[in-house]
């Protein structure tokens, strides 16, 4: 019998993406035949970017994988998944916390939608990187240049106005 392509599908905010979710990325490419990083549109009060710019700079940075896509979404995650045909969610781990909340979140797309979601455990030099300190610490001017791909950071620093 012929194996399956699997689709899996990457939700998150990314505002902005960071090196740790590049590093997810990777790690998902080789698990799975294709994975479409799914930006959610709930809009919430405190985003530095607009979905639509999330999806820009993500395409940019990932340009070169040819079996990426992204895309953005304002459903329920798990019916955006069906509608695209993804079988497994991708997720990824930093430390026991995330693992409490994300175990939570995949009881209940898994009891509501059938949906499998793989965890991948991020490179220790990212695990403490996440995207709502990232933004903290842009916003008050200090160096996150390390902790996000080059585009994300010139991204923040234009549209902090931290340049002039
Ligand atoms: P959400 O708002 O859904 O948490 P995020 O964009 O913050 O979206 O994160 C999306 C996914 O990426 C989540 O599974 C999260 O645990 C994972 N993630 C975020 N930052 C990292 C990191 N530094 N290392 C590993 N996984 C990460």
């Amino acid at each position: 019998m012929e194996a399956k392509a699997v689709k899996a599908i990457f939700p998150g905010s990314f505002d902005p993406i960071t090196k740790g979710h590049l590093d997810v990325i990777e790690r998902g490419l080789n698990l799975f035949d294709t994975l479409v990083i799914a930006v959610g549109e709930n809009s919430s009060k405190d985003s530095v970017f607009t979905p639509q710019e999330r999806v820009e700079m993500i395409r940019e940075i990932v340009k070169d994988k040819s079996r990426v896509t992204v895309e953005s979404y304002d459903s329920l995650t798990v019916e955006y998944a069906k509608k695209i045909g993804a079988t497994v969610m991708l997720r990824g781990l930093r430390n026991l916390t995330d693992v409490q909340y994300e175990f939570q979140l995949a009881m209940t797309n898994r009891a509501v939608a059938g949906i499998e979601t793989v965890f991948v455990m991020t490179s220790e030099k990212y695990g403490f990187v996440n995207s709502t300190m990232v933004r903290e610490v842009a916003i008050l001017g200090g160096d996150v240049s390390d902790l996000v791909p080059e585009l994300a950071y010139n991204k923040l620093r234009e549209k902090l106005n931290l340049d002039k």
